[in-house]
């Protein structure tokens, strides 16, 4: 049998840690290797958790692009390469340059499963890695599988081969409830999430155990391991964010203190912020209030960000940073907060800055 390895990434965010601690607690016969992309520009409430993670877990390796530049950090080398020109959301060059590529290189031509922390109140999917030697899957979630491997299994070319299975593994007395939705083929009316939830509803380990019986027939790498190299089929656990936070203080590695949530006052009035997820500090996936919060408890990082700024270059479209950081659109900025936290506490919901911004963190590599 070929050898797989296992592999989970440590972005430095709060799902991935957490993610780590809970393969390690539950899984420890499980030789999994975990990496962290090292850019040189996280914060240093990041650095703190991966290396309390990294006394946890025994060893994470550090991934670091442009090694032997002569530029202080992997992403001043790549900002020279590319002219100054900044990443955004629609040219994402740093993700790909400073951790896809390197991630990639580090697998090499091996066979790989890539363990990603999406959790179960979650909806929506992750990387799913364009190299075919590396397969995605996510143990917080009901459907540990990614969307590529779903729609193979459940694709009507394989309806025939997908009944046999069933009918092999699937014990007797839940036959008359599982054959007929595992029998309806995939139509416009009966589409692949409504098939999958009706199968993983009555039962996620046979499920899990169908699809891994089908792997064996492909290339992907989960069907080259055994069941014991596998335990994650016999998992049917769902983790959500309140999970991910008891996990983080019960192993003692702790919650990254960017996320604690730090009082200001305009007139007399109080809100609140924080970093609401990791990544770089310049990150341009963050909000207004979090360039303001970077402003205030990391001026030197701040001026950073702004001294990249040039040419016409800015991290926010149409307003740059030296613009955000005048007294009185800081003060804006914050009394839109203070007001959509009250709303919140209005409808009885949590006013926490990462409430409100929302949970969505666009990137499985930067920020789960
Ligand atoms: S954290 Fe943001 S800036 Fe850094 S690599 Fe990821 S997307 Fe790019």
């Amino acid at each position: 049998m070929s050898k797989v390895r296992h592999i989970l990434g440590i972005s430095g965010g709060k799902d991935s840690a957490a993610l780590s601690i809970y393969m390690k607690q539950k899984y420890p016969g499980m030789n999994i290797e975990y990496y962290n992309s090292d850019t040189g520009c996280e914060l240093a409430e990041t650095e703190v958790l991966v290396d309390r993670l990294g006394a946890y877990l025994g060893e994470i390796k550090r991934l670091r692009a442009a090694e032997g530049s002569p530029e202080d950090t992997p992403f001043e080398h790549f900002l020279k390469a590319m002219g100054g020109f900044l990443p955004s959301v629609q040219q994402r060059w740093c993700t790909k340059k400073m951790k896809l590529a390197e991630f990639e290189k580090y697998v090499g031509d091996d066979y790989a499963v890539s363990y990603v922390g999406i959790r179960g109140d979650e909806d929506r999917d992750g990387y799913i890695s364009s190299k075919p030697n590396i397969q995605a899957v996510f143990p917080f979630r009901k459907n540990i599988w990614s969307l590529d491997v779903i729609n193979k299994v459940l694709n009507n070319d394989n309806l025939e081969q997908f009944i046999a299975y069933y009918e092999e593994l699937c014990p007797d007395h839940l036959k008359e409830e599982i054959m007929p939705i595992v029998q309806r083929p995939i139509s416009k009316q009966y589409y692949y999430s409504k098939k999958l939830n009706a199968l993983t509803d009555v039962d996620v380990r046979l499920f899990n155990h169908v699809v891994f019986k089908f792997l064996k027939t492909t290339d992907y790498p989960v069907g080259k391991l055994s069941e014991e190299e596998f335990p994650l089929l016999d998992n049917d656990e769902v983790l959500v964010k309140e999970d991910i936070f008891r996990i983080l203080r019960d192993s003692g590695v702790g919650v990254p203190s960017y996320y604690d949530e730090i009082p200001f006052e305009v007139d007399g009035k109080t809100g609140t912020y924080c970093r609401s997820r990791s990544g770089c500090y310049f990150c341009f996936f963050q909000q207004r209030i979090e360039w303001v919060w970077l402003l205030e408890q990391h001026p030197e990082l701040y001026e950073k960000a702004m001294s990249f700024e040039k040419d016409g270059y800015t991290w926010i479209q149409g307003e740059s940073l030296a613009e955000l950081a005048r007294p009185e659109r800081v003060r804006q900025i914050k009394l839109d907060v203070i007001k959509r936290q009250e709303e919140a506490k209005g409808r009885q919901q949590s006013s926490a800055l990462v409430d409100i911004l929302g949970d969505e963190p666009m990137c499985t590599n930067c920020f789960i």
